[in-house]
């Protein structure tokens, strides 16, 4: 059912926020596919003072994401990062529960699969 809403002329971090996580809530799939592709942009995109852009060791390629560019409405905090954060939670592909020790370069205790990293929401960097 669609349901229309005003267009709205401002928004704020947490209505970006909010958006994502309705998104992933609705098909988790499509929205890990999306936030997880990474294009490959020039240097004069990586250059931007907001938009984060990835780079290689040797500084010769650089790629950009949905995140980076939303990233890019709102500034870069004094650390260098976006303030819209992406949590991962470590998990077994089998669906065991997992030690909170345990990274994704372990196995898993129960089952010894490698273990995973999952997306799980989209927050406020820092709070
Ligand atoms: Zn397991």
């Amino acid at each position: 059912m669609f349901i229309k809403e005003e267009i709205k002329e401002y928004i704020t971090i947490q209505d970006v926020i909010n958006l994502l996580n309705e998104a992933l809530e609705l098909d988790k799939s499509a929205i890990k596919n999306l936030i997880h592709q990474k294009v490959s942009c020039n240097k004069k995109l990586a250059e931007h003072p907001t938009i984060h852009v990835s780079v290689n060791s040797k500084n010769t390629e650089f790629k950009v994401s949905l995140l980076g560019m939303l990233n890019g409405l709102f500034g870069i905090a004094d650390n260098g990062m976006g303030v819209i954060e992406a949590s991962y939670y470590v998990i077994c592909p089998n669906g065991h529960e997992i030690e909170p020790n345990k990274t994704i370069y372990s196995r898993c205790s129960i089952c010894n699969e490698q273990l995973l990293i999952d997306l799980v929401g989209f927050k406020q960097r820092g709070v």
